[in-house]
């Protein structure tokens, strides 16, 4: 056999291999999202590190034609497909199937030659209301993300995360000061918005994340009503009980610092790390991602049945290890892609410190 166990990358017949420009399909003749401008482009969900600018044909699942046009322009080559329908190209039969992540987020799967390979994208194994949950799908071979992959990460269920932003909300609103929440425009916020209580206060929203609750509303997703602070309802008085969402970048800029004597807070899975929520400077840290967590990424990939795992980005090395530990056939793909919560602030994202310090297994981050 050509394969050597020193070097299970790359077996004649792959149905996917890492390429310069991204995750390729040799049969297919087509990547899985790119990182370099190219031809034909599946993609698996609207977050910028996964749906880039400037390839000629996109394939992505049907809700993802409104984020999509909304961030990469309203005239890009797409088509899209409904989760579990196939289409083939090249020979390669191509279906998207739920990954729970974001709206319109799907995981790729490709069948030629008898085998079949699924490509994950980004996922979430807990459901939450704004998307379509993450479906296990059987694979010889499954590519996975590995953004929280170590022990450590364990998110609270949705009901206990929920619980404590409205009790911090509450109590706010009865101190008669805005709650001013940092989170992702897209996903986390909408997120938060159809998991809140919206009978404690109006909600009040940035600019950059109205334009996506209007795709989320247009999809039938239900999100409470939400004000813009040029709206002439807003006023000082009522944003006393406001809950008021923003991207991190919006953190100390004159736009949050009109909302007066607030108190803040930050929704994000670094958020497990104490040393992020202190380096972060707000009240209150809401430990709240749109990845798996630990256990999340262990049991999505034993429900695929996958005998062989490709890691693609996060604590690569870690899960790798735990995989082969487990008997599986693991290794890493080098890829670029990041975190949402990082792309959008720089430094949402723990580093070497006495935390990270005290992490066991420690952080190998094979991503940045
Ligand atoms: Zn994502
Ligand atoms: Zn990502």
């Amino acid at each position: 056999m050509a394969a050597s166990d020193a070097h299970p990358a790359s077996v004649a017949g792959d149905l996917v291999i890492a390429r310069p420009e991204g995750l390729y399909c040799p049969p297919g003749d087509f990547y899985i999202d790119p990182w370099r401008t190219v031809a034909r482009a599946v993609i698996t969900h609207a977050h910028s590190d996964h749906a880039r600018v400037g390839h000629g044909h996109y394939l992505a699942h049907t809700d993802s034609e409104g984020t999509l046009r909304t961030r990469l322009g309203a005239d890009i080559n797409l088509q899209t497909l409904p989760y579990g329908e196939a289409i083939a190209h090249n020979g390669v039969r191509i279906s998207l199937h739920p990954a729970g992540h974001v709206l319109g987020s799907a995981q790729v799967r490709l069948e030629h030659g008898g085998r079949v390979w699924v490509a994950s994208g980004d996922y979430k194994t807990e459901p939450d209301g704004t998307c379509t949950p993450f479906e296990p799908v059987r694979c010889d071979t499954f590519i996975t993300e590995s953004t929280f992959g170590l022990p450590i990460y364990r998110w609270p269920t949705q009901a206990e995360l929920f619980a404590e932003i409205n009790d911090w909300w509450r109590r706010n609103a009865d101190e008669g000061r805005a709650s001013v929440l940092l989170c992702y425009a897209f996903g986390k916020a909408q997120r938060i918005l159809h998991g809140v209580d919206p009978g404690i206060g109006p909600i009040v929203v940035h600019g950059a994340v109205e334009p996506l609750n209007a795709v989320y509303r247009a999809a039938g997703v239900a999100l409470p009503p939400t004000f813009r602070v040029s709206d002439p309802e807003v006023n000082p008085q009522m944003l006393k009980r406001a809950l008021v969402l923003a991207p991190p970048s919006a953190q100390g800029t004159p736009w949050i610092r009109r909302f007066g004597n607030y108190s803040d807070a930050f929704a994000s899975g670094w958020m497990q790390l104490r040393g992020t929520r202190r380096r972060r400077g707000v009240d209150r840290g809401f430990v709240m991602s749109d990845h798996a967590d630990w256990p999340g990424l262990q049991k999505a990939i034993a429900g695929t049945g996958a005998e062989r795992v490709f890691v693609t980005h996060g604590s690569v090395a870690i899960l790798v290890r735990w995989l082969t530990e487990n008997g599986l056939e693991a290794q890493g793909f080098k890829t670029e892609y990041g975190d949402e919560d990082v792309a959008d602030q720089g430094d949402a994202k723990p580093v070497a410190g006495p935390d990270a310090a005290a992490l066991d297994p420690p952080v190998a981050d094979a991503a940045s």
